[in-house]
């Protein structure tokens, strides 16, 4: 299954789990790199919702963290 068609299947099927978890990865990513983004810029208030390299980490962390629910609906 490629990305994108786990993404589909995650936030269409269990958009609550999606949400929570991808907020707990945030979170847990955010604080592990609490001055500077995981790109080396400086982190300000908004950078992390506009970076694609931080965003794409979250998506990635966050579909690994939820494969499981993927595996049972094969
Ligand atoms: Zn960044």
């Amino acid at each position: 299954m490629k990305l994108t068609e786990k993404l589909d299947m995650l936030q269409t099927k269990y958009m609550g789990e999606w949400l929570k978890a991808r907020r707990e990865v945030w979170d847990q990513v955010s604080s592990q790199y609490p001055r500077f983004c995981i790109c080396g810029k400086l982190c300000t208030g908004l950078h992390e919702n506009n970076c694609r390299r931080f965003q794409n980490r979250i998506t990635s962390e966050t579909v690994k963290r939820l494969s499981h629910l993927l595996k049972e609906t094969k």
